[in-house]
């Protein structure tokens, strides 16, 4: 499927991704993004997250595990799973009920709940590049595809 590399001279490069795929989304989206600590995740979500409508901070979730966002017409879920000890937590808090239709999940470190989790249409790769970052975008699904498109005329 799809790849799409681009190079984030800062941190409002970073912004500016969440940005860019945030306004391109049209139907449920799930995101896995990968990286080292520091490697942007949530500065990308945070970009994304204001570009559907949220005013406020842009916590990291690092310690609820999930921030739910009511961004009508979409339920936006940024999560984190850092800390997760065991995969089954994710049982415990309904994790299926959160990949409904109306659905944009971004979901930091995934590979903390492997197995549990749905199939991304999306995989971001973020990682240093001297003090930048560069980032590695990969689609999953023929909507994810569409995604890459999208950045790729912007
Ligand atoms: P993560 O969620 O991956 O642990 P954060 O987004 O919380 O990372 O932190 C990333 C840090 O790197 C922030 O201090 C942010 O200002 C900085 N940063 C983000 N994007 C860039 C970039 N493209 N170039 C340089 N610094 C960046
Ligand atoms: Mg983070």
């Amino acid at each position: 499927m799809q790849t799409f590399e681009t190079f984030l001279a800062d941190e409002q490069a970073t912004v500016d991704l969440g940005l860019k795929l945030a306004k391109a989304c049209t139907q449920q989206t799930t995101i896995y993004l990968h990286g080292d600590l520091g490697a942007g995740k949530t500065t990308f979500g945070r970009g994304f997250i204001r570009a559907l409508g949220h005013q406020g901070n842009v916590k990291s979730p690092t310690y609820t595990l999930v921030e739910p966002y009511d961004l009508a017409p979409w339920q936006v879920y940024h999560f984190d799973l850092y800390r997760l000890a065991d995969p089954e937590e994710l049982e415990f808090m309904g994790i299926r009920d959160y990949f409904t239709q109306d659905a944009i999940c971004l979901v930091e470190w995934p590979e903390k709940g492997d197995g549990l989790l749905p199939q991304p249409d999306l995989e971001l790769e973020m990682c240093y590049h001297g003090e930048q970052r560069k980032v590695l975008i990969r689609a999953n699904t023929e909507y994810g595809a569409a995604l890459i498109n999208h950045l790729e005329l912007s």
